[in-house]
């Protein structure tokens, strides 16, 4: 109920412009956005590289309709790329198809992430696709499919969520990609996504294990620490070594947690997100948890 209430609020844009006026100067949108600027990215990075996790740097934005918008985020991504490669090259990225031309057509979309993959290659770093809602799948799955032909530092994500997402993990397990699994974050309908959460992470599981036996270094995105024990039950079972997969977390989201598992010897990589594009990314972190809602009462009451 709270969700649904969250995900109808999300689309009201002006109660979006209003998050987007204020969220930052009353300092409700720092504990999931690391700042609107990159150089508020780097004591974040550091701190986290510090406690020994990596990092994939997400510059905000998605439903970019406007081709010239997409080609300056592509150049932009270049240029955080640049930045990484002077820095730290411990860090990755992370991009949205719809912020680089995948609203407009999928050939745009090829075009963008293509350069900004073979930059990244040049420079030894990884691009990682992340995956939208449910209209975007398959298209995002062919940008995804001819770029691993040509390129081998590019990977894509799958939701367990989706019906149509073991398949989709077989078929992309025989192509050598890398995966990182996750939950999903939309709103989605029942044709085409499970609904119950017991159904999501039951389906998280199987997929998990089908990873870890075929896929090529997959990474586990969750803060679910019944599926993290699961998992790391299994590769002791199992005996997969540690340095096959990583879990991955979201900057702000279970801090402790991120630096325990990473302090107990697995590889942990955080997603950390930034730019002034933060809005659309702040509610779905509301949406997974309303009990986040209180930070931004407590920031109004306070404020
Ligand atoms: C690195 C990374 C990348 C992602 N990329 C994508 C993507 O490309 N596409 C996509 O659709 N989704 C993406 N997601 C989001 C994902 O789909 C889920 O919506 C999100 O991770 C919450 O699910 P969970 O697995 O943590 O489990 P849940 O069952 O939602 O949560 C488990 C526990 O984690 C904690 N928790 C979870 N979320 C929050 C939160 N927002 N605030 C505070 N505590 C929280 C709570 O303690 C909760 O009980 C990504 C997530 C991560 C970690």
């Amino acid at each position: 109920m709270l969700k649904r209430a969250v995900y109808s609020l999300a689309d009201k844009p002006g109660f979006t412009a209003w998050v987007s006026r204020h969220g930052m100067r009353w300092g409700f949108a720092q504990r999931f956005i690391a700042g609107e600027a990159i150089d508020d990215v780097w004591p974040a990075l550091q701190e986290l590289r510090d406690d020994n996790m990596a990092v994939t740097l997400d510059y905000l934005g998605e439903s970019v309709d406007d081709v010239d918008a997409t080609r300056v985020v592509t150049a932009t991504y270049c240029a955080i790329l640049d930045e990484l490669s002077a820095r730290d090259n411990a860090a990755s990225v992370s991009l949205k198809p719809t912020q680089v031309g995948l609203a407009i057509s999928t050939e745009l979309a090829r075009e963008n992430i293509g350069k900004i993959v073979a930059h990244a290659q040049q420079l030894g770093n990884f691009v990682r696709v992340d995956m939208e809602d449910s209209p975007t799948t398959a298209a995002t799955l062919d940008v995804f499919t001819s770029l691993r032909a040509d390129y081998d530092n590019v990977g894509v994500v799958v939701q367990s969520y989706l019906h149509r997402t073991a398949a989709d993990v077989r078929e992309l397990n025989a192509i050598g990609a890398q995966l990182r699994l996750c939950k999903g974050a939309y709103k989605e309908p029942a044709a085409v996504a499970y609904q119950a959460k017991s159904e999501v992470d039951g389906n998280y599981i199987k997929l998990a294990e089908l990873l870890l036996q075929e896929g090529n270094y997959p990474a586990f995105a969750t803060h679910d620490d019944r599926i993290v024990d699961h998992i790391t039950s299994y590769v002791e079972r199992s005996g997969i070594a540690r340095d096959r997969f990583e879990f991955q977390m979201l900057y702000g989201v279970r801090r402790d947690y991120q630096r325990e598992i990473a302090a107990a010897g697995y590889n942990v990589k955080i997603y950390v997100p930034f730019g002034a594009e933060w809005c659309p990314y702040f509610m779905r972190r509301i949406a997974e948890r309303p009990a986040n809602a209180l930070f931004v009462m407590r920031a109004l009451v306070g404020g």
